[in-house]
């Protein structure tokens, strides 16, 4: 393979005055430097370490003024063109320099302690609140990108009336529908939370995990249900703990706000009220065989895992022959339909242990803690 041009020996300069005063100094830090020559054209960086000043104020205004950030740590990253590098191994191959910290490294040195100076802020390489991202391009233009951690926020909601978690795919399959007449008939708890968290926080995106599974028409009732959102590449990391958020016939409050997901509690319990229409008639070895799943493990495969769930308490009312409701207290993840209906090998399942095949016709969510 031919050698690139900067690398022939013909090109390859030998005069210490191609380079700029951080070239020289990083390479040959014995030597004797007279004065601070500025090279825009040296041969190794092709004058980036002139451009900090200028790329460290750009950074400054992007972060301060453009996109309002508000953290309290930060670091700089930077990606440089191939070339540097290897003009830079074959000057140090030539006059065979050991031991010298890279272009990289010193040009993130300085850039970083050079924010640091204008920003006030602390710098944290391994957990800060921003990462700025520099870009420098084979042309030595630049390019910034700044990326914040993710901010996760555990909150509840009550519902009083029916309402979708999400609005699932209605809107893709039904391309007729008007969207403002459609959103505004059917909100959904997650644009409405959506809403009024942006309303505190600006972000890229928002992630949302629900504890526990509900469906369309059950209802929320005791403390709320709780769910998480992620917010991705947040401006601002402050919101007010426990302040109650109402808007369209829900209310909800944040009452934890954590900087990283492993800090987030990730196991509850949920107590479930159950309406239940069985196949045969109800009798008493019914209710007998019920009470056996009293602090049972329920064990079921999804997506070719295998979970185990644990029942903690296990209740029951008789409505006619037909017609009972169970009050269950169960590990949160349970697919309780499937776990009714003995659907998707839940073993054991209601239907199963009853000899009795029951169908889940609703069922309400009375309370959700953290375990
Ligand atoms: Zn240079």
């Amino acid at each position: 393979m031919r050698k690139p041009n900067y690398l022939n020996s013909s090109n390859l300069f030998y005069s210490e005055y191609s380079l700029c005063y951080m070239c020289l100094k990083r390479n040959f830090p014995t030597r004797k430097h007279y004065s601070k020559i500025n090279n825009i054209n040296c041969f190794i960086c092709k004058g980036i370490f002139c451009k900090i000043d200028e790329i460290v104020q750009k950074m400054f205004e992007l972060i301060h003024f453009q996109e309002n950030y508000s953290y309290r740590s930060f670091t700089i990253g930077t990606t440089l063109p191939y070339y540097m590098f290897d003009i830079e191994d074959s000057i140090r191959s030539h006059y065979k320099l050991k031991g010298i910290e890279n272009i990289k490294s010193s040009f993130n040195f300085i850039i970083r302690n050079k924010f640091k100076s204008l920003s006030r802020k602390k710098l944290n390489i391994t957990n800060p609140d921003i990462k700025i991202n520099l870009f420098i391009s084979d042309n030595s233009d630049y390019s910034i990108k700044i990326l914040s951690r993710s901010l996760y926020l555990l909150g509840r909601y009550n519902k009083k009336k029916f309402m979708a978690q999400r609005e699932k795919n209605f809107l893709k399959n039904n391309p007729d529908i008007d969207y403002n007449s459609f959103t505004s008939k059917n909100q959904t708890i997650q644009t409405t939370i959506q809403k009024t968290i942006s309303n505190c926080i600006r972000s890229d995106r928002m992630v949302f995990s629900w504890y526990g599974s509900e469906d369309n028409n059950s209802q929320v009732l005791g403390k709320g249900r709780l769910f998480l959102v992620q917010l991705i590449n947040p401006r601002q990391r402050k919101i007010k703990i426990n302040k109650i958020f109402t808007d369209n016939g829900m209310s909800f409050k944040i009452i934890e706000k954590k900087d990283f997901l492993e800090n987030v509690k990730r196991n509850f319990r949920v107590k479930n009220k159950i309406f239940i229409k069985t196949s045969d008639p109800i009798n008493k070895i019914h209710f007998f065989n019920l009470m056996k799943l009293n602090n049972t493990i329920i064990r079921y495969r999804y997506k070719s895992k295998i979970f185990y769930k644990k029942i903690y308490n296990i209740g029951f009312k008789k409505l006619d022959a037909y017609h009972l409701i169970i009050n269950i207290e169960c590990d949160g993840g349970l697919f309780l339909r499937q776990f009714i209906e003995g659907r998707n090998f839940i073993k054991p399942n209601i239907s199963l242990t009853l000899h009795n095949q029951c169908e889940c016709l609703k069922f309400d969510i009375l309370d959700i803690s953290l375990s």
